[in-house]
């Protein structure tokens, strides 16, 4: 399932081939994803890609009418090729552009998303797309500079709840998933299970360097899939980091050596190390 690492390799793959682009026709064989493909979509001819963007797990591309949000659900890609080829089975849409090129939708399950927002008046700060429903419950971006040990500190005075949950929710920041949750908290020297709002600002800070350097880490591995997304037809691979707790059930910790520990929390997995993370 792709994370916010794949998304922003993809966005960092796709950019350079499809900016500047104009649309002549978007073909839509499946509408049927995990929500209608935006209607939309059919008077796209002539409009061209004026920004490719992200935001937590959605791919945005700015037209000038509007924008496209995109979303990968759990098996999605989006592929770019220079010449039309013929579509294979689930490949969903295609955005066929006049300089003979084409970008791609294929998603086999169809939990994904093609949304549309139409343009309006932006402010200063967020880009119009902003306002769209779907980012509505989004926590802050990782490499947003507000995101630091003071934001998390404060937003989490009074709170019962364990800090591992509460990170997959991604209200407070998006991106921690459950393989980077697990890996960021161990980084960080917290105890998963540890009540969000009993923990120091101190340890926060520690908490926000460890999300983005676990992140960095998955976005700086999937560099080198970059061209995997060019007129390749084969699976775009999701990339997988030498994990240092994530599914390491029982082996040794690699910074005290004792047994990492799996429990359940909530309908997830949990992995760490119970001398290590306090
Ligand atoms: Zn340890």
């Amino acid at each position: 399932m792709p994370e916010l690492p794949e998304v922003e390799v993809t966005r960092r793959a796709l950019q350079p081939h499809v900016l500047g682009q104009t649309v002549t026709q978007c073909i839509v064989r499946q509408g049927q994803l995990r929500y209608p493909v935006a209607p939309e979509l059919a008077s796209l001819g002539g409009q061209s890609i004026v920004a490719v963007q992200r935001r937590g797990k959605y791919l945005i591309l700015e037209f000038s009418s509007g924008a496209l949000i995109v979303h990968l659900g759990m098996t999605g890609t989006l592929r770019y090729f220079t010449a039309m080829r013929p579509p294979q089975r689930h490949d969903h849409v295609d955005f066929l552009f006049s300089s003979g090129a084409l970008l791609r939708y294929h998603d086999p399950r169809r939990f994904g998303a093609l949304l549309w927002i139409t343009r309006h008046e932006e402010n200063m700060t967020t880009p119009f797309w902003e306002i769209h429903p779907c980012f509505t419950p989004l926590g802050v971006e990782p490499f947003d500079a507000m995101f630091d040990g003071d934001f998390l500190y404060r937003r989490t005075r009074g709170l019962q709840c364990a800090i591992k949950p509460l990170l997959l929710q991604g209200k407070l920041v998006v991106g921690a998933g459950n393989i980077y949750a697990c890996e960021s908290l161990f980084q960080a020297g917290i105890d998963p299970r540890r009540g969000a709002g009993r923990i120091g600002r101190e340890r926060y800070g520690r908490l926000a360097s460890a999300v983005r350097t676990v992140l960095g880490q998955a976005i700086e591995a999937g560099g080198s899939s970059l061209r995997d997304f060019v007129d390749a037809s084969g699976n775009t691979g999701y990339f997988q980091l030498q994990h240092q707790v994530y599914g390491r059930t029982g082996q040794s910790c690699v910074r005290c050596g004792g047994p990492i520990r799996h429990m359940r929390q909530g309908q997830r997995s949990t992995w760490f190390c119970p001398d290590c993370q306090r």
